[in-house]
C-alpha cells in the first residue's frame, strides 16, 4: 500500500478530517430534512452501525430551517447540501451545521459566495466547504474543451476551488464523482497531484446493493490503497446504513480501519453437511454488533475449517449436523448445527468478560 498523501486537515464540528486523521466514513438521509422526528431517527440509525457524519438535503427553506432542531438531538458531525440557494447556506449556518456542501460558482454573484464565506469564517473556527464536482454536470465550455473526461472534472473542481481561495478561504474538501469508475479514479489521481485539500471518494449513482458495492470497491478500493482519500461516501441505491457497512468493509480491506469482527467464511460447496450460508449469515450480522477486533471463521468442513480456525480466534467447523467450536485455533466442544452460533457467541461473551477478547489480524494498524 502506499503512503497515505499529505492533506490539509479540517474540522468539521469536533471530528478532523484529512492529514493524519482517519478516512471518515460518511452517508446521507433519504427522509425530507423537514421532517425532523424521520430525519434525527435515520441520523441516529446511521451514527449505530458507525457513519461519523450525515448530509442532509436542503432543497426548501424549511429544510434548511429544520437543522437546528435535527442538531440538538444528534451526536454526529451535521452537514447540509445546498444547491443553487445561497439563502439556505445562510439559514444552514446560523442553524448551526458543521459543514456545507456547496459549489461556490453555482449559487450566482461573487457578493452571494462572500456572504456566505464570511458567515462560514465567523462560526468561531469556520465551517468547512465541500466542493462537489459530479461528471454529470460539468459547465458546457469544460464539456465541450474536454467533454467529460477526467481534465474537465479537476478544472471544474478548480475554478471553485479558485473563488473561495480568492476570498482567503481554504477550509475546503472536494469530491469529483462520476459514474464512470475509470474516469472517477483518474479524476482523483490527477486532484491529488493538483492541490493539497481534502479529497471525499465516492463513485457516483454506482447502483443498486451489489452493483453499486463492487463498482465502489474497486473504485474508492483502488484510491485508498493509492493513499488518495480523507473520507468516503458509498452512494448506492439502498438503505442508507448499507452505504456504512459497504464503507467500513471497504476501509478494513485495505487496511485503513477496523471496526470489530472480521467474519471469514467458506463458499461452502458438495463436502459442506451443515448450512454454510445461514451460519455465516448469522454469525455476521451478530459480529456486526460487537466493537473489538476479532477474527471469526465459518467454514463447511474440515477440509479447510480447522486450518482457517488455527488463524482465528474463534471459529465454526461443520460435521454431519453438528459442528465443532474453536478457540485461538484449538478444538472446545462439538455442538449439534442448531446451536453453533448461540454457543460460539457464549464463548465470544465470555472472553470479552474474562478482558480475553485478542486481535490476531495484526497486520492492520487500528486507527
Ligand atoms: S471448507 Fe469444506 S465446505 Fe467449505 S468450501 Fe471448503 S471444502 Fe467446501
Amino acid at each position: 500500500m502506499t503512503e497515505r498523501r499529505k492533506s490539509r486537515q479540517v474540522k468539521i464540528g469536533p471530528l478532523t478530517l484529512g492529514g493524519d486523521a482517519p478516512v471518515r466514513i460518511q452517508s446521507m438521509t433519504t427522509t425530507h430534512t423537514r421532517d425532523v422526528d424521520a430525519t434525527v431517527k435515520q441520523i441516529n440509525e446511521l451514527a449505530e452501525v458507525g457513519c461519523e457524519m450525515v448530509r442532509v438535503a436542503c432543497p426548501t427553506e424549511e429544510d434548511a430551517r429544520a437543522l437546528g432542531k435535527i442538531k440538538k438531538r444528534i451526536s454526529v458531525p451535521l452537514i447540509a447540501d445546498i444547491h443553487f440557494n445561497y439563502k439556505y447556506a445562510l439559514i444552514a449556518l446560523d442553524e448551526g451545521v458543521d459543514k456545507l456542501r456547496l459549489n461556490p460558482g453555482n449559487i450566482g454573484s461573487r457578493d452571494r459566495v462572500e456572504e456566505v464565506v464570511k458567515k462560514a469564517k465567523a462560526r468561531g473556527g469556520s465551517v468547512p466547504i465541500r466542493i462537489g464536482v459530479n461528471g454529470g454536470s460539468l459547465e458546457k465550455d469544460l464539456m465541450e474543451k474536454y467533454g467529460p473526461t477526467p481534465q474537465a472534472i479537476v478544472e471544474s473542481a478548480l475554478r471553485h476551488i479558485r473563488i473561495l481561495e480568492e476570498l482567503d478561504f481554504s477550509d475546503i474538501i472536494v469530491s469529483l464523482k462520476a459514474s464512470d469508475v475509470s474516469t472517477m479514479i483518474e479524476s482523483y489521481r490527477l486532484a491529488a497531484k493538483a492541490f493539497d485539500y481534502p479529497l471525499h471518494l465516492g463513485v457516483t449513482e454506482a447502483g443498486t446493493l451489489l452493483r453499486g458495492s463492487v463498482y465502489n470497491a474497486i473504485g474508492v478500493g483502488s484510491l485508498l490503497y493509492d493513499g488518495i482519500g480523507d473520507t468516503v461516501r458509498i452512494s448506492l441505491t439502498a438503505e442508507s446504513v448499507e452505504e456504512v457497512k459497504v464503507a467500513k468493509f471497504i476501509l478494513e480491506a485495505v487496511g485503513l480501519r477496523k471496526f470489530g469482527p472480521r467474519v471469514i467464511a467458506c463458499p461452502s460447496c458438495g463436502r459442506a453437511e451443515v448450512d454454510v450460508f445461514k451460519l455465516a449469515g448469522e454469525v455476521e450480522t451478530r459480529a456486526m454488533k460487537l466493537k473489538d477486533p476479532m477474527t471469526i471463521s465459518v467454514l463447511g468442513c474440515v477440509v479447510n475449517g480447522p486450518g482457517e480456525a488455527h488463524e482465528s480466534d474463534f471459529g465454526i467447523t461443520g460435521g454431519k449436523d453438528k459442528g465443532m467450536i474453536y478457540r485461538d485455533g484449538k478444538q472446545e466442544r462439538v455442538v449439534s448445527e442448531e446451536k453453533l452460533v448461540d454457543e460460539l457467541f457464549k464463548d465470544i461473551k465470555k472472553a470479552k468478560k474474562n478482558n480475553q477478547t485478542p486481535d490476531t489480524r495484526n497486520q492492520s494498524p487500528v486507527t
